[in-house]
């Protein structure tokens, strides 16, 4: 059984040294519990938070725990009695080959998802979590203006697509140029900007003429900055993630503008609002589940995975997730189906 865990904290980008590959013996399911064998593991951002011991809404990681992770598996054994050997199912069982459970926050795959892997990206927690922030705090509607980063990653193309459905124009951001012909072509984007260029900012004000009505937001940083001054009065920005700050250190440099931002919130009366996905709306996963289904069985909705194989590459695959180098939803492989 091979596992990865946390060797070190992070001091801004995590390193391979902080991660550390074990092996150990396979576990034996006692009564009313049961083995599974890990085939699909998501690599997901928030993961870089729990290998931090600064207060957050779950607790860290400890040194030497399994890193954290959503998986799915195959039960290998089972002694209890709602598991059978090779049913597929969901749960959390971190970076590792093997796990023992008693069944607590297992369940069943459905048998409606079109491949095991998607109940870790678009019917699963990211698709879950474009869906809820944007139509519960976004809250689209026809004819408005929506901008999205990381827009070719999960839960960005997920906000991009739903949006469309529900008639918005739809910008994106990304990183090079390759993923923005993506977000354009396949997702049908009405428009892509690559925040690589040096004039993101024009480019966006650009491609807005009517102001921005919903900034969805998962990067923070210099995409926020760009998207402010564009703000519509009573524009709506569902705060999902602020993935180029998760390595920082410290606050970035240059004057305070925090009252500049409470300024414009307080003139334009602008809704900012954070959500965890499961804290927040576990209850409407089933109804997500249904409609999500639907859509991607339509061809209503794209999906796009970013499959590496193997446990031990896992960490590089982490590292280059901060850094933008995965395009589509980062997944490890453990073994064979
Ligand atoms: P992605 O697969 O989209 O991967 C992250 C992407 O972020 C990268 O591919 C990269 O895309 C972009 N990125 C990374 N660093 C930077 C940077 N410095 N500046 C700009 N962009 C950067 O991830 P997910 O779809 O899984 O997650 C997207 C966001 O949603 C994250 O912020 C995550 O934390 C958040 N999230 C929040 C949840 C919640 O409950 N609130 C639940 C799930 C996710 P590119 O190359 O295009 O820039």
């Amino acid at each position: 059984n091979r596992r990865i865990v946390l060797a070190s904290r992070p001091y801004g980008a995590p390193t391979p040294n902080d991660f550390r590959l074990e092996q150990q013996p396979i576990p034996v399911p006692g009564a009313g519990e049961l083995l599974l064998r890990n085939v699909y593991l998501s690599l997901d951002p928030y993961v870089r938070g729990r290998m931090s011991d600064a207060p957050s809404y779950s607790p860290p990681m400890e040194i030497n725990d399994v890193i954290v992770g959503g998986t799915v598996s195959k039960v290998v054994q089972s002694n209890h009695p709602e598991f059978q050997a090779g049913d597929w199912v969901v749960g959390q069982a971190g970076w590792q080959d093997y796990i023992v459970t008693d069944g607590q926050g297992i369940i069943k795959l459905d048998s409606t998802v079109p491949h095991p892997s998607y109940a870790l990206g678009i019917l699963g927690m990211p698709g879950f979590t474009a869906y809820m922030g944007l139509l519960d705090i976004g809250q689209p509607k026809a004819g408005e203006t929506l901008v999205v980063a990381a827009a070719t990653g999960p839960v960005g193309g997920t906000v991009g697509q739903i949006a469309k459905l529900k008639g918005c124009r739809v910008i994106g951001i990304a990183g090079g140029a390759e993923k923005c012909r993506y977000a354009v072509e396949t997702l049908g984007f009405d428009v892509c900007l690559d925040h690589y260029q040096m004039d993101l900012a024009q480019q966006l004000a650009k491609a807005c003429p009517q102001g921005i009505d919903i900034y969805y937001e998962n990067v923070g940083g210099k995409v926020f900055d760009a998207v402010l001054p564009l703000l519509n009065p009573r524009a709506r920005i569902p705060v999902c993630g602020i993935i180029s700050q998760y390595n920082a250190t410290a606050l970035p440099d240059g004057p305070d503008r925090l009252s500049l931002l409470e300024s414009i919130i307080l003139k334009k009366r602008i809704r900012m609002q954070g959500f965890i996905i499961f804290n927040d709306y576990a209850h409407h996963f089933g109804e997500f589940i249904q409609q999500m289904g639907q859509w991607v069985a339509e061809g209503k909705i794209k999906y796009r995975e970013h499959l590496v194989q193997e446990l031990e590459n896992a960490p590089k695959a982490f590292i280059g997730l901060l850094k933008g180098e995965n395009f589509g939803k980062l997944v490890i492989q453990l073994g064979n189906e």
